[in-house]
């Protein structure tokens, strides 16, 4: 098995070329920190929309290579996550925001159509399925929110006869299937996002880590480690380093981590399961395992386990961590047993921006020249498409559907994390009972009473940990 931070998609897309890096003293009329999902389509939107407007998209790295290329490829709408939307905005805003979530999800694949870009996107659902009697109905609340809200044609509730005609697991008990969910390659996604940038026009550059933003007066100016660029309108969508040091949002997102690992191909075992409906499934613990199938026959298999990081630190243990990809691979043999004994070739993993309600939110600098996403909780690759709409309808101004999206917040309005050393202290605490108790009642022992105890810490002081 290779285990390597960048893993497997991005190996699998083939060889990409490179962008030069930002030199000297320039002039946008936007500049757009990171290239993962976010500054990509933001960069998209605002260039298709005004072909004239000189768009500058700066990224420490390379594009795409950092959790846009590497996560699990669910492009999931939030209806998941609709009673959250409906206790922090409301039922009308709330359902506003599922709708152009679900929209996003069609219009990842318009957009792949309309650029003849191979992502695999597939149309498939997303299952969530109990693992353990804990899980049982753990999604009454959100369905009654729906129902309530009016959605009476929604998610269909499943039958353990019913998951298993899905995905014969034995671990696999009841579930429910939301329809508005597609899976995709997820760097196959980012570099063709990033090759229609290039071909409207967009300026990209590589290996130019911005180190000082300083917003106003009248204008933004960003320095990287070798220029600076000036623009009257900027947008951060640099992900998990939000939480960093010096950020004007560090205490907004906690950052954890995802790990996955992906099979050889193993199509007689999907054949077996009769998992052929190409299905995005997960099951429902707060530290969440995700699964899907790829067309070459392979699983690709996840856990939202990974340790809490210290400040914004995106290296190390939130991209490498051999104890959990143990995690992982315990948990792919446990709903698969049927895999003992194939290879799995390759594990990565990547950090998570977590924000306390679960949700993702466009902030609004109050200068109103800066804007920001962040919070996706390991659930950016649909939503991100909706935000870089919205992202290009706040900085041209316009008075559309994307500018009243409820997910715009003043930085007050978002819920405050701790600050370190206790955000990754108690995260890591918190994180790590949660684990004992989720464990105990995959295996159908008793949780013990601190373990439980302590579990229920994020839910007592209003933070949502999972989905
Ligand atoms: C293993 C894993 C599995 C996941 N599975 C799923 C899934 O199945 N479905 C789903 O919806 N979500 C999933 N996620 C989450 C998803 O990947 C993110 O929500 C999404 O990619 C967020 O995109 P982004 O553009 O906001 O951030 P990122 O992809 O993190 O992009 C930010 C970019 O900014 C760059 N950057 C950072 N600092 C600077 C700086 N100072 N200067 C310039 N550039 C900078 C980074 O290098 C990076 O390229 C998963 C994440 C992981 C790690």
């Amino acid at each position: 098995m290779i285990h390597k931070a960048l893993g497997y998609w991005i190996e699998e897309a083939g060889p990409q070329p490179e962008f030069p890096v930002m030199t000297g003293g320039r002039e946008f009329d936007v500049i757009v920190v990171g290239g993962g999902f976010t500054g990509l389509w933001t960069s998209y939107h605002l260039k298709s929309g005004e072909p004239d407007l000189r768009v500058g998209l700066i990224e420490s790295h390379r594009i795409g290579h950092g959790p846009s290329g590497r996560n699990g490829g669910f492009v999931d709408a939030m209806w998941v996550s609709f009673a959250s939307l409906v206790k922090r905005y409301g039922s009308e805003p709330a359902l506003r925001q599922a709708r152009a979530a679900e929209q996003s999800v069609r219009q990842v694949g318009e957009f792949c159509e309309k650029h003849g870009v191979d992502a695999w996107y597939r149309h498939s659902g997303y299952l969530n399925v109990s693992t353990a009697p804990a899980q049982d109905g753990s999604w009454d609340d959100n369905l009654r929110a729906m129902r309530e809200a009016g959605i009476l044609d929604g998610p269909r509730e499943l039958s353990p006869q019913e998951v298993q005609a899905i995905c014969a697991s034995p671990a696999f008990r009841s579930g429910v299937h939301y329809g508005a969910a597609a899976t995709v390659q997820p760097a196959r996604l980012a570099f063709g996002i990033r090759e229609a940038c290039r071909e409207i026009g967009v300026e990209l550059f590589e290996h130019s880590p911005v180190v000082r933003v300083e917003d106003g007066p009248g204008e933004v100016t960003v320095t990287t480690v070798s220029g600076q660029a000036k623009a009257p309108k900027l947008v951060l969508s640099n992900g998990p380093t939000l939480a960093g040091q010096g950020s004007p949002l560090r205490g907004a997102v906690t950052l954890a981590s995802s790990h996955m690992v992906i099979t050889e191909p193993v199509p007689e075992v999907i054949e077996e399961l009769g998992w052929t409906g190409g299905e995005a499934i997960s099951d429902c613990r707060a530290l969440l395992t995700y699964f899907r199938t790829t067309p070459d026959g392979r699983i690709a298999f996840g856990w939202g386990g990974g340790r809490i990081a210290a400040g914004a630190r995106r290296f190390g243990r939130a991209e490498l961590d051999a104890d959990v990809i143990d995690g992982v691979i315990t948990g792919l043999k446990r709903y698969f047993p049927m895999l003992e004994g194939r290879d799995l070739e390759y594990a990565w993993g990547g950090p998570i921006d977590a924000s306390p309600t679960h949700l993702p939110h466009v902030i609004s600098l109050p200068s109103g020249r800066t804007f920001a996403a962040l919070g996706y909780t390991g659930n950016g690759v649909g939503p991100s498409q909706m935000v870089g709409r919205t992202m290009a309808s706040l900085v041209l101004e316009r008075d559309d559907e994307y500018c009243a999206l409820p997910f715009i917040e003043p930085v007050e309005a978002l819920a405050k994390v701790p600050p370190e050393p206790f955000r990754w202290a108690g995260g890591a605490v918190i994180r790590e009972a949660i684990g004992r108790k989720e464990e105990a009642e995959l295996i159908g022992r008793s949780v013990d009473p601190v373990s439980a105890a302590i579990a229920r810490i994020p839910q007592l002081i209003g933070f949502h940990i999972g989905r």
